[in-house]
């Protein structure tokens, strides 16, 4: 847990929406990334729960709740708040090889079992899906 009092300091922030009408003139990004400083606050609002049902993948009623890939959501945020991209991808890549595809349309199950999300709003995980590194990760094994 890279900072203790995130959750409190920070509120969640969304990518803006490019409008529709904007979208179809080019082949753009249409959820522009968030700025550094950003996606730090963002990863920083994670309380690290002793039970992260973010990443859990419970049955309740027959639906899974949570990533049904078991993406090590809690450790890859403390390594974006903490200025560590490469090694939050080499985490991310361990359970998800395609995050570029889940941060764009995956339905973020992990979200909406976040348990931020019950006196406020979830972490944003589906967008740190999207990590950007300044140089490539040298991939091992
Ligand atoms: S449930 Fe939410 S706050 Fe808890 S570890 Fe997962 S992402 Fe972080």
């Amino acid at each position: 847990m890279g900072k203790p009092t995130g959750f409190l300091e920070y509120e969640r922030q969304e990518n803006e929406a490019i409008q529709p009408l904007s979208r179809i003139t080019n082949f753009n990004e249409f959820h522009p990334f968030l700025d550094e400083e950003t996606r730090r606050k963002q990863g920083a609002r994670c309380m690290n729960c002793g039970v992260p049902f973010c990443q859990s993948a419970i049955k309740l009623k027959n639906m899974v709740t949570g990533c049904p890939l078991h993406n090590l959501i809690p450790e890859w945020n403390d390594e974006i708040y903490n200025g560590n991209d490469k090694r939050a991808l080499s985490r991310l890549l361990k359970t998800n090889p395609f995050p570029e595809f889940t941060g764009r349309v995956c339905p973020a199950l992990c979200e909406k079992a976040c348990l931020n999300g019950l006196d406020q709003e979830p972490v944003t995980i589906k967008k740190m899906n999207c990590i950007q590194l300044k140089q490539p990760i040298k991939m091992i094994g």
